[in-house]
């Protein structure tokens, strides 16, 4: 069974455009100066809450999402054009998760946004590596890759009420008299079933309610559908109960119904908290009627709230839409506070400390984000470029924390997927970075 409201999702930003090299070229002036301009970084691939939106089915025909790469830089200082960002709308309560199962983000409220995939940083080109020391670079920077993810969202609906019992007991026809609306929550191509979302309104109370289809015994282990659906009510305040007090079905009855039903919800686990009610439904037939009163006490005296009611002829639906706003009301007055702080987006820490050196065997991995992206951005079949990365990680301090560490010439050092043998740019006793990155045709000038 394939359900549209989890789907797997492969996200690409686009990748940083590398700089240009380029010297200046005017007449009579031949050599004008570095003139190659930076790239364009590449666009981001984010997330964004739009209340609109009501199903991740995009997602389900479209599961690659990959945004534009920046444009490399050219000649006479023009800089490369940036990747375009591809913003992609979710529902309220979509939950991003990694392939591991770890909750990314947790998206609420309107406008709240998730960088699912950033775009490469650009490369700089040789105009902008230009420094009073180092006038004429030949080289530039190469574009950073942009970040590849794949993670599954997961959209639970967010309803404030969530009803639930036997199939054709009547949560449908119940959510269909006492809503004014009915938005359409989600589509759920190979199966009929579908959750049905209403919004209630009694004075100045709105709230949602939601139903949960295919609930039979044994759902909680995974028979039937009713283990989708019962991720739809982890969320809701309050649940009722609807019980068929007319059912045909010999070995059924108002008690024994719930009794299966909370076996299932307590099965499930995590909804014992939740206040219930239980709504005996189908009174406009005689012999329901009877027996809905027949088992009215026994049931308040499980301590539960129980009201009598007809989806068919409305009776009891108004008592039905009062009880529930009351308790919803209540539910939210005792909320530690705004949906809000729920988010729990963990963006990654970007450049936290410079870099760490750790040893693998006996190769010394150096770790941080500002080295992995100076490797990624080296063109190394330049030796200037080379020289440039190999000062870059001098100056933050790699080169002395290779010598404290104990690391002789000649030692494996690895940088992302860059490994070489370690030659020190200075000498241990008084080490000191070299210069590098000057175009010999420069000097003497
Ligand atoms: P669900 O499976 O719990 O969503 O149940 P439905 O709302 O789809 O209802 C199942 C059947 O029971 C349908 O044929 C409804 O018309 C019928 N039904 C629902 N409520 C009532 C009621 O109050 N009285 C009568 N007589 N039939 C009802
Ligand atoms: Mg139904």
């Amino acid at each position: 069974m394939n359900f549209v409201d989890i789907v797997v999702l492969h996200a690409s930003a686009g990748d940083g455009g590398g700089g240009c090299t380029s010297v200046h070229r005017e007449k009579f002036k031949p050599l004008g100066g570095p003139d190659g301009g930076d790239g364009g970084r590449g666009g981001d691939v984010v997330l964004e809450v739009d209340p609109d939106v009501t199903t991740l089915i995009d997602f389900h025909f479209h599961p690659h999402q990959k945004a534009t790469s920046g444009k490399p830089g050219a000649g006479n200082w023009r800089n490369g054009a940036n990747g375009t960002d591809i913003v992609l709308r979710v529902p309220e309560g979509t939950v991003v998760k990694s392939t591991e199962g770890e909750i990314l983000a947790d998206l609420m409220g309107p406008g709240t946004r998730f960088m699912l995939a950033k775009g490469g940083r650009a490369g700089l080109g040789n105009a902008s590596l230009a420094t009073p020391k180092r006038k004429a670079p030949g080289f530039a920077e190469l574009g950073e890759p942009g970040v590849t993810r794949d993670v599954t969202l997961e959209m639970k609906i967010v309803a404030d009420v969530g009803l639930v019992g036997f199939p054709s007991a009547g949560k449908s026809s119940i959510i269909a008299v006492i809503s004014a609306a009915r938005p359409k929550i989600a589509d759920y191509p190979f199966t009929t079933l579908v959750p049905n979302l209403g919004v209630v309104t009694v004075g100045d109370v709105i709230f949602t309610v939601a139903d949960v289809p295919g609930l039979i015994p044994g759902a909680s282990a995974g028979k039937g559908l009713g283990l989708e659906f019962l991720r739809h009510i982890e969320r809701t305040k309050m649940l009722v109960h609807v019980i068929d007090s007319a059912t045909m079905e010999p070995d059924r009855d108002p008690i024994s119904d719930l009794a299966a039903i909370e076996a299932e919800l307590s099965a499930y686990g995590g909804l014992e908290d939740r206040p219930r009610i239980v709504v005996l439904n189908k009174v406009d037939v005689p012999d329901g009627r009877e027996l809905a009163e027949m088992v009215k006490v026994q049931i308040e005296e499980m301590g539960l709230k129980v009201l009598l009611c007809s989806a068919a002829t409305r009776e009891g639906v108004q008592e039905l839409k009062y009880a529930l706003s009351d308790m919803v009301s209540a539910a939210r007055a005792a909320e530690p506070g705004p949906d809000a702080t729920r988010i729990v987006l963990r963006p990654r820490a970007v450049d936290e400390a410079p870099f760490e050196i750790v040893m693998d065997e006996d190769v010394y991995v150096v770790q941080g984000g500002k080295p992995e992206r100076w490797v990624m951005q080296t063109q190394f079949g330049n030796d200037e470029a080379v020289g440039y990365l190999a000062d870059r990680l001098a100056k933050i301090g790699v080169e002395a924390k290779l010598l404290a560490m104990g690391a002789q010439p000649g030692a494996s050092v690895r940088i992302g997927n860059w490994e070489f043998d370690w030659e020190p740019t200075g000498d241990d006793t008084d080490f000191r970075p070299t210069r590098r990155g000057e175009d010999a045709r420069f000097d003497g000038r």
